[in-house]
Formats: structure tokens, C-alpha cells, sequence
């Protein structure tokens, strides 16, 4: 059973390596081309686009690709699109791994926006210690707000993506801890964290953290994506995978 998996995000690599040790599967692993040095795995991988949904549609034609998996980013949503296009044009099951978002809890002081260009006016006028962990691409938005001070974590080099007169940058992947990210914010003076709502325990240790210290939080609220089969998490994914390999070996005869 030949499987393509959209990836980019910890559960595709651990539903790839959860598929390893099952004969029978030809698993493709498919990364966008954002980070120089992505986290290796034990499948073969392509990197780079390709070519909007019709470009995809055509690759999973061309490969004869069983079984598409979007297991891409909950921001991710122009990839999301095409794979339901895609699958639909070219006739093959698609099973998208849908992290449940990050819910408010009590003692959260959350202002919710629709996007990262948003947060910049939420911050307001008075120059505030901004925790910024909205990834590289999106930083550039803040330059917009150069009264504050910045500490940017992201896992590429940032770089002059984001021309401000204070700011402090760190560079790590995640998954980061509660207890973490309560020190490293306390440390830094942090005064509001911004953050998208990017669901999962790998990142949620800064919205528990900034619960604990009474920070508050911008957060952008997630893009649209497709209605599609889908389930919660890897483990899930790998169960629904395992299963139609099942049924795939029957129709063969094998
Ligand atoms: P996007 O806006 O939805 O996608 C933009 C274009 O990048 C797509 O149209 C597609 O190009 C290509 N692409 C995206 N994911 C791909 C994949 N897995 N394999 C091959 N091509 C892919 O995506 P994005 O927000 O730029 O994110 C890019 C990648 O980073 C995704 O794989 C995502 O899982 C990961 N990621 C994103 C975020 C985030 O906050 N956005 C955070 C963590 C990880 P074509 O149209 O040419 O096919």
C-alpha cells in the first residue's frame, strides 16, 4: 500500500515511524521545504511543493498513491485545501490528523484574533516584553510595532526577518515544558506572550506557563480547513492507516 504523508509536524513523523516496522507499506514522506535541516526519518522523503492541488492531484495519479494523510500544521492551510481537492480529483482516501485546539482555562487572559497581523494592534501603543512565537515567517508583521521588546523563538536562524531596536533571539524546537517556559519567561521580564493556537501538548507549556505567572496572551484564532475524515492525533492516525493496509491486502488477494 503506497502511502503519501503531507508532513511538517510531529505527528507525521511519528506516524511514519509507527508505519515502519509494518510490512507492506511504501510510505512517502512529504516536507514543505521550510527548515533547513528537518528532524530525519526512516522514509524516504521529497521536499518542496507541488504545484497546487492540481500538481498534487497528479502525483498521487502518477505514484499510484493508495492512501493520502495530511498530517500538516493547523496553520497550514492552503496545503489542507489542496489535499482535500486533490484527493477528491484523483480518487484516493484522504485521512487528515486534526490536533483539537487549545481551549481557555480558567485564570487565562486570552485576547483572540484572526490573524498574526492582528496581534500587532492587540499589543496596543505602550511599549511592552513581548514573547513572540509565531514562527519566521510571520514575525515581520511587528516591525510594525517597534516601541516594544522583543524575545523571538523560532527553530530557523531569524535572522533580519524582523528589524526592531530591541530584540532577543532564540533559536530551539520544541516540545518545551511548563516549568520551562515559566523560567524563561520570568527570567526575560516577559510582559505578554503572542502565540498561535496551535493545539498539542508540544507547545502548550508557554500558555500554561503565562497562566501561572498572570501574563496575558494574544492568541490567533485557526484558519479554515477543510471538513475531511479525520482523527485527533498519530496513535489515532496509525490505527486507521493499519487497518486500511488491512483491507488493501484483502482486495489484492495478498
Ligand atoms: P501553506 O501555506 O498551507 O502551504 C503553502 C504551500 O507550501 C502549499 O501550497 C504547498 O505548495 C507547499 N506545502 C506546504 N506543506 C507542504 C508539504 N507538507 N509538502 C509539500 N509541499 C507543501 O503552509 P505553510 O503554513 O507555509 O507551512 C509549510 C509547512 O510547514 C507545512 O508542511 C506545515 O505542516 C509546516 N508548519 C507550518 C506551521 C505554520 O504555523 N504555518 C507551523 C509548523 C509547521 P504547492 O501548492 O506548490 O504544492
Amino acid at each position: 500500500m503506497r502511502i503519501l504523508v503531507l508532513g511538517g509536524t510531529s505527528e507525521a513523523g511519528a506516524l511514519v515511524r509507527g508505519l515502519g516496522p509494518h510490512p507492506g507499506f511504501h510510505v512517502t514522506l512529504s516536507l514543505a521545504g521550510r527548515t533547513a535541516a528537518p528532524a530525519a526519518e526512516p522514509v524516504p522523503t521529497r521536499i518542496g511543493g507541488f504545484g497546487g492541488a492540481e500538481g498534487l492531484a497528479r502525483y498521487l495519479r502518477d505514484r499510484a498513491i493508495d492512501q493520502l494523510v495530511d498530517a500538516t500544521h493547523p496553520f497550514a492551510a492552503r496545503i489542507g485545501r489542496n489535499a482535500a481537492e486533490a484527493a477528491a480529483a484523483a480518487g484516493v482516501p484522504l485521512l487528515a490528523i486534526r490536533r483539537p485546539a487549545w481551549a481557555m482555562q480558567p485564570g487565562d487572559a486570552w485576547t483572540e484574533v484572526d490573524t498574526v497581523a492582528a496581534c500587532v494592534g492587540a499589543l496596543g501603543e505602550a511599549p511592552r516584553k513581548v514573547f513572540l512565537t509565531v514562527g519566521r515567517m510571520e514575525v515581520a508583521a511587528f516591525a510594525a510595532a517597534p516601541q516594544h521588546d522583543y524575545v523571538v523563538r523560532t527553530i530557523e536562524p531569524l535572522g533580519d526577518a524582523l528589524p526592531v531596536p530591541r530584540l532577543a533571539a532564540i533559536r530551539a524546537r520544541g516540545p518545551f515544558d511548563a516549568a520551562a517556559e515559566e523560567a524563561l519567561m520570568r527570567a526575560a521580564g516577559i510582559a505578554v506572550l503572542v502565540t498561535k493556537n496551535a493545539g498539542g501538548a508540544a507547545t502548550y507549556g508557554k500558555v500554561a506557563a503565562a497562566r501561572a505567572l498572570g501574563i496575558p496572551v494574544v492568541i490567533v484564532r485557526r484558519p479554515w480547513k477543510p471538513e475531511v475524515a479525520s482523527v485527533a492525533d498519530a496513535a489515532a492516525a496509525l490505527e486507521r492507516v493499519l487497518a486500511a493496509g488491512r483491507g488493501h491486502a484483502t482486495l489484492r488477494g495478498v
